[in-house]
Formats: C-alpha cells, sequence, structure tokens
C-alpha cells in the first residue's frame, strides 16, 4: 500500500464480510498494525470462493480458476506468507475449445513461454482450428482491437464489438467463451469495454500473465486460511458467525455496528459485504440513497458446478477443456489439486436449468463426458453445487453504477468485486476483489490520517 498511518487508532476498523475482499482489506491494514475486527455471519470465511464440505467430500463452493495477471492477488498471497507453488498449480496458457457433440477442434491455443507479442504470435500460428490465413487475420485484427479503447461513454456489448472486427468463426466462438468464463456474462450483454480490458491485462500484460492458475489445494488453504492465521499473528479479531444487522449513526459518521447480542464500537468501517446486502445496511442511512440506488440495479447470474468422480486413472491430459455446443462448458481435471479422477464441470450463466433437478442435471453433464471421453468408465458419485448470485452481470448499463470505496458517510468505506476503483471495470473475480479491497484499504488509511491531522478533532 501506498499510504501509511501515521497513528494508530484507540478503536478497531471494523470490517463487515468475510469473503476474499474483506479478507484482503483486513490484510492490508493489519500489515500497518492498525487494529482490525472482522465479523463473518457465515460459519466459515471465504464467501463465495470457500471450502465446502458435503459429507466427507472436500470440494469447493465452486471450481475456480486464476490467472498469472491476477497480480494482486499473487502479491497479496506473497506478502501473508504464502508461496504460490504451495497452492497453484501454473501452466502455461492452453485452451482447447472443443465441440461437445461432433469433437472437431474449434481453437486449440498454447501460447509458449516467451514475452509478448511473440507468445500470441507463435501461439496463433501453431494453433489449431483456424486456417493459416485466419491466422494472419486474427494476428492484424485482433491486436487492432485491443488497441483500440472502447470508450467508456459508447461500450457495447461483446457481441457488437467483435462484429466490426470481422474475425474468423472459431476465434469469435473462442472470445464468446472465454467472455463467459472471465466475466459470468454472455458475449450478448456483456460489456466490451470490460472484456476488452480483461483481454489486456492478460494477453499485453506481464509475462506470465497468460498462465492459467488452477488451485492445487481447497479454496479455504489458498487465501481464507493463511489470511486467518497472519490476522491472528496480527491481534485482529475474526468472528464468525456474527451478523451485522445495522449501523448505529452519529451525524455523518458510523460509531458502530450492531449484531444481534453485541455492538461494536468502530474507528472506521468497511463493508465487504455483497451488493445487494450493503444496500439493506445503508438504506437506513439518508444520505445513503442514490448510493443504495446505484447497488440496487445490479442484475445477478448463477454459476452451477457438477463434480463426478470417475476411477484414478481418468485424466485431461491439459487440465482443463472448453465445450461448445452443450450444457458444460469448462472441465476440470481436479487431479492438480490432489483429487484424481475428480472431474467439475463449470456451467456459467446456468439459468437455464434452474428448474432441472441435481441427478437429471448429472445425468447430462456425464452423457455429454462419455461423448468427449468415451473410454471413462460411469462415475461413482456426484454433487452439484448452484451459487445463484454467482456476480453480478457485467454489463454496460452495470458498470454505470458501479461505485468506488469512499461513501457519502465520512469514515464508511465499500469493499467487494462489484466496485470499480480503477476504472478498469473489471468482471467480478477474485483479483477485482482484492484490488477493490487495497483501494479500500487506503482510503481507510487516509481517513484516519485525516483525522490526526485535522485540528478540529
Ligand atoms: C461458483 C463461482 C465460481 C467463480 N469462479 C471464479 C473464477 O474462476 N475466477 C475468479 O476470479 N472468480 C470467480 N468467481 C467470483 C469470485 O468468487 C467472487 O468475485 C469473489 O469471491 C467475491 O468476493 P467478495 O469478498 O467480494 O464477496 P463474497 O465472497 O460474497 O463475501 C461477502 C461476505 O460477506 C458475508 N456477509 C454477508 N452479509 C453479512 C452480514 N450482514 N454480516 C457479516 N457478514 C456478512 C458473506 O457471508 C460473505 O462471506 C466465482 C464465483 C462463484 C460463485
Amino acid at each position: 500500500m501506498q499510504n501509511k498511518i501515521h497513528k494508530i487508532p484507540e478503536k478497531p476498523v471494523v470490517i463487515v464480510g468475510g469473503g476474499w475482499s474483506g479478507l484482503a482489506t483486513a490484510c492490508y491494514l493489519a500489515e500497518q498494525n492498525i487494529p482490525v475486527t472482522l465479523i463473518e455471519s457465515a460459519k466459515q470465511l471465504g464467501g463465495r470462493a470457500r471450502k465446502s464440505t458435503s459429507r466427507t467430500q472436500i470440494l469447493d463452493n465452486g471450481q475456480h480458476l486464476m490467472l498469472g495477471a491476477y497480480s494482486e492477488m499473487l502479491d497479496l498471497l506473497r506478502r501473508i506468507g504464502i508461496k504460490e507453488d504451495d497452492v497453484f498449480f501454473r501452466s502455461q496458457q492452453h485452451l482447447k475449445l472443443l465441440n461437445a457433440k461432433y469433437l472437431h477442434t474449434i481453437l486449440d491455443l498454447k501460447l509458449p513461454a516467451m514475452a509478448k507479442p511473440y507468445n500470441l504470435l507463435f501461439g496463433l500460428l501453431f494453433s489449431k482450428g483456424l486456417r493459416f490465413k485466419e491466422k494472419l487475420i486474427v494476428l492484424y485484427r485482433f491486436d487492432k482491437l485491443l488497441k483500440t479503447p472502447v470508450p467508456e461513454d459508447k461500450d457495447v456489448s461483446v457481441t457488437e464489438w467483435l462484429k466490426d472486427a470481422d474475425l474468423p468463426t472459431n476465434y469469435i466462438l473462442f472470445l464468446n467463451a472465454l467472455c463467459l468464463a472471465a466475466m459470468n456474462t454472455s458475449a450478448g450483454s456483456a460489456s466490451a469495454m470490460s472484456f476488452q480490458n480483461v483481454l489486456n491485462e492478460t494477453f499485453n500484460g506481464e509475462q506470465g500473465s497468460t498462465d492459467l492458475l488452477i488451485p492445487a489445494v481447497n479454496l479455504g488453504s489458498v487465501l481464507p486460511l493463511p489470511a486467518s492465521i497472519y490476522l491472528a499473528k496480527k491481534q485482529a479479531k475474526v468472528l464468525n458467525q456474527t451478523k451485522a444487522t445495522s449501523l448505529q449513526l452519529d451525524n455523518n459518521t458510523v460509531t458502530h455496528i450492531v449484531t444481534a447480542d453485541k455492538t461494536f464500537a468502530a474507528s472506521a468501517v468497511v463493508l465487504a459485504t455483497p451488493a445487494h446486502i450493503t444496500s439493506q445496511l445503508l438504506k437506513p442511512a439518508e444520505d445513503c440513497n442514490e448510493l443504495c440506488h446505484n447497488l440496487d440495479q445490479f442484475r445477478y447470474e448463477s454459476i452451477t458446478t457438477v463434480y463426478l468422480r470417475y476411477n484414478d486413472h481418468c485424466q485431461i491430459p491439459e487440465k482443463i477443456i472448453g465445450l461448445t455446443g452443450s450444457l458444460s462448458e469448462w472441465v476440470f481435471d481436479r487431479s492438480v489439486a490432489d483429487q484424481p479422477g475428480m472431474i467439475a464441470v463449470v456451467i456459467s450463466c446456468s439459468d437455464s436449468h434452474r428448474e432441472v433437478e441435481n441427478k437429471d442435471l448429472c445425468l447430462t453433464i456425464r452423457n455429454e463426458l462419455a461423448v468427449v471421453f468415451p473410454h471413462w468408465p460411469k462415475p461413482s458419485a456426484s454433487w452439484v453445487i448452484r451459487e445463484k448470485r454467482a456476480t453480478f452481470l457485467c454489463t454496460p448499463e452495470a458498470n454505470q453504477h458501479r461505485p468506488g470505496s469512499a461513501t457519502p458517510l465520512d469514515n464508511l468505506f465499500l469493499s467487494g468485486d462489484y466496485l470499480a476503483t480503477d476504472k478498469l471495470f473489471l468482471p467480478a473475480t477474485l483479483e477485482t476483489s482484492i484490488r477493490n479491497a487495497k483501494a479500500s484499504a487506503e482510503e481507510v488509511v487516509n481517513y484516519l490520517n485525516r483525522q490526526n491531522t485535522d485540528p478540529t478533532i
């Protein structure tokens, strides 16, 4: 963090919400020895990216994928003492997209370990699924597309944005699949500006930014557990099963956070709750009417993860494979997370099968995988995890309503994956949560420093 605290406040900064953004905000503040109390309503930390246990089986609340471009996430892990290799399996980007019915390759793109732009140049030239002339077209037009910024006030859908570039059909199918994976919003409604920023951060970022980082341990052990150990060392209080029910206000500041059986005095407060909960908590504060109105504009999309247990020999050489023309979108081999034979199938924007029962959904997915991997036997067990409000829909309209971290209340700040603190309007991801957490912690430190220099206090 750039700002350093001048004087440690007596009362703690109270952080509401122990998802990745709340935990990251707490770590940034605790790093400067600022007293922190974090309250989390659930039994365990991690929010939407947490460990989930079904009977004796440890699973993730949803299969996640991170990228080498997640620079702030990697930096935070380093700061709290976690080695990347202990929690991630890093592989050079190898994205294979197959048609699930006819099994032809839409695109098989493997980026070599070279500096940009040579990685994309050689990756595309040796890719499968495009004719040679099409590869040259992609190299020229895709580069131009990324380098021509989409203005904030002229944002359009990804589909519309790609129309003008006149790219080969298979490459468009590939970008549509990436858009869905990265933004949980289909290309027809996703923001071109946000998608362009995601692509630039990935393909035009530092060396290694295109690498895939697949969690090699359960999600709880990637950040939530190490963060709670770090926070304990820094004497921060972390209270699970403690739900904030309201805020006590005095003039323009929040004095206390109220829970069912306790109130917590606060020097400053960070609401790291999802946007709709933040809006509920802020409704009584009249000055926050406009902010609540903005928070209420978000629409949400679900993500379903179907886990199927096959035998240990069933593996996917690429570790991840994308499918089109099927309900299954991305198929992950969990052997990298020490669960050989466990396959996770991710279905984004999964409203279309909301009414389908778990058992029927598993059967559909199983049948789809049987076409792609005909030698696999039947799975011996299956689990379905549906997250209804997985992420907000990252559309041009939603971007207009995304707030920053500061609020109309002097000592109240926001953190979470729905904020737009750096004006890149990145979609809801773990990296966005952590970037916004850092911005929020900076605002808190600024506020606390202002309190110390204000002669009227
Ligand atoms: C199935 C799924 C798959 C995903 N895949 C990816 C992926 O592959 N890559 C990626 O980068 N991102 C992915 N995401 C998105 C990513 O998980 C989220 O962006 C991120 O976890 C959001 O973190 P957060 O801290 O902002 O919010 P949350 O995780 O929602 O944290 C908010 C916390 O606040 C707590 N809370 C709520 N109300 C109260 C209250 N009144 N008092 C106290 N605590 C309260 C909640 O219990 C929760 O723990 C995925 C999300 C899902 C659901």
